[in-house]
């Protein structure tokens, strides 16, 4: 589950993290009065205010704007919020800006030039290990960085056994070419974000920039964090983070279903049992000439509900062009399933897109026959080639 920036700062801070402080708003009316206080809170003069939508790149879309006065602010907050930002890592459609955040200006002039750092931290798979990944080249270009001089890209991996180490934070601290005050800073930064990390279970951090502002403070100026969707029942106060309005419609409405459903691009809905062969059946799928519109495991107790659930969901996708349902009968038997789909069928009503069916394992052949025999527009398969055969001729 990925969370806004307002809200994983408010989780780092808990955990002793020095971050950009800032006050969310919703309401054009409430700039100047969240302005105000802010400056009471900060001693801030100058405010930045950033759009608080489940992307990055904001900065570079117009979605991150200084504000150096009262009449600005306003301004600025008029721009942002309401707007639809578009930005690098967001489809073209762009995304509704429903609030921003206030911030410090944390970027002041002082005793030495503000820095920007990079830091993530994630699960490296390979190597088993939990990963701090950063340089010194943080802000606005790091994909550029990570693809003229992955060189100057360093990463720290963090025995599960034994947690960060004293002298892996000092390493990094080092690694950033700081001394003095802001290597201490780094080391606390370092230190307690890896603990924010771990204690929150989540699967990615990435704070883009890390800055050390002129008086050699280090704070986490932005702040992307997903959590991990398998132990959020660890933290049941993260359900109240969720906002819906940054996901896929249909994926909300499959979840309501425990349906495993992922939103693609393609013109082939499919709607599999279990995980390995929904994959097979989008590779199928795509070697019958088609793209899968969607990764649909409907998991292993299929009844006509979930199927009826299911069909409703990939029906609701306007590029769909055929629906492939591939079920193998292992603890669910194929006539039930079979069943289901008919039931699900007449439920529905008027489906504008041939089925194809294709079922194996117990009670295929039955299976088959109810489904031939029902009368509607949906075609069996019991082989998976002729299945992809089918789908072929359907695209044609
Ligand atoms: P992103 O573009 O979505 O990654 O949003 P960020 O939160 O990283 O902000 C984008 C950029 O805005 C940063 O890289 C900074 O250069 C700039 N920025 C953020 N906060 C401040 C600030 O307090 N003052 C100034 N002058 N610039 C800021
Ligand atoms: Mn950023």
């Amino acid at each position: 589950m990925n969370i806004h920036e307002y809200q994983a700062k408010e989780i780092l801070k808990s955990y002793g993290v020095a971050i950009q402080e800032g006050i969310v708003i919703d309401k054009k009316e409430d700039a100047l009065t969240a302005g105000a206080k802010l400056r009471e809170q900060t001693g801030t003069d100058w405010m930045v205010v950033k759009a608080q939508i489940h992307a990055g790149g904001r900065g570079k879309g117009g979605g991150v704007k200084l504000a150096k006065n009262d009449e600005q602010l306003q301004q600025v907050v008029n721009d942002i919020l309401g707007m639809t930002l578009v930005t690098p890592q967001t489809s073209a459609a762009g995304k509704f800006v429903s609030k921003v955040l206030l911030a410090q200006d944390v970027y002041y002039p002082g005793a030495s030039e503000p820095s920007e750092y990079y830091m993530s931290v994630l699960l490296d798979r390979n190597s088993g290990k939990n990963v701090i990944i950063y340089t010194t080249e943080g802000g606005m270009d790091i994909e550029q960085v990570a693809h003229d001089t992955p060189e100057l890209i360093h990463s720290e991996f963090i025995d599960p056994a034994l947690g960060l180490q004293g002298f892996q934070a000092r390493k990094i601290a080092f690694n950033l070419g700081l001394s003095g005050n802001a290597f201490k800073e780094m080391v606390k930064f370092v230190t307690s974000l890896y603990n924010a990390y771990i204690g929150i279970d989540a699967s990615l951090f990435e704070i883009n920039p890390v800055l050390k502002t002129s008086d050699d403070k280090i704070i986490a100026v932005d702040s992307k964090v997903s959590l991990d969707d398998n132990a959020l029942y660890r933290h049941p106060a993260f359900a109240a983070l969720r906002d819906e309005a940054e996901e896929d419609p249909t994926e909300v409405e499959a979840k309501k279903h425990n349906l495993n459903f992922i939103k693609l691009d393609g013109n082939v809905g499919c709607m599999v049992n279990g995980a390995g062969l929904a994959m097979a059946t989008m590779d199928i799928i795509k070697l019958s000439g088609g793209e899968p519109a969607n990764f649909l495991d409907v998991g292993g107790g299929a009844n006509a509900q979930t199927v009826e659930a299911g069909f409703r969901i990939i029906l609701q996708d306007p590029n769909v062009k055929a629906i492939l349902i591939n079920i193998f009968g292992g603890i669910v038997r194929c006539d039930r399933v079979a069943n289901g789909v008919v039931e699900a069928y007449k439920s529905i009503g008027e489906i504008h897109v041939p089925i194809i069916v294709r079922l194996q394992g117990t009670n295929a052949e039955e299976a088959k026959k109810i489904i031939d025999e029902s009368g509607l527009r949906v075609e069996s398969a019991i082989v998976l080639q002729e299945a992809a055969d089918k789908v072929k001729a359907v695209l044609a």
